[in-house]
């Protein structure tokens, strides 16, 4: 876990560096905030709420850095 995480922040550390942007699974992986690699049950708090729209909230545990994600359901 530890090696993992610390080869994600040189990931990110080397994209902003150059400039690349991170593919979209790893820019999940990862607060926005401090820049924790997110692991639901670990460093992650995850809800899912369903008034109105249903989405998704992660909660950072390390920062508390709250983001949000609409369900799109494409039933209909
Ligand atoms: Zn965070």
């Amino acid at each position: 876990m530890i090696i993992a995480r610390s080869k994600l922040r040189m990931l990110k550390r080397l994209a902003m560096k150059t400039g690349i942007r991170l593919p979209r699974k790893y820019k999940r992986l990862l607060c926005k905030k401090c820049g924790e690699l997110l692991i639901p049950g670990r460093t992650v708090r995850v809800r899912v709420k369903s008034r109105r729209q249903k989405h998704v909230v992660q909660t950072c545990l390390n920062c508390g850095y709250m983001r949000r994600f609409i369900i799109n359901r494409k039933k209909d």
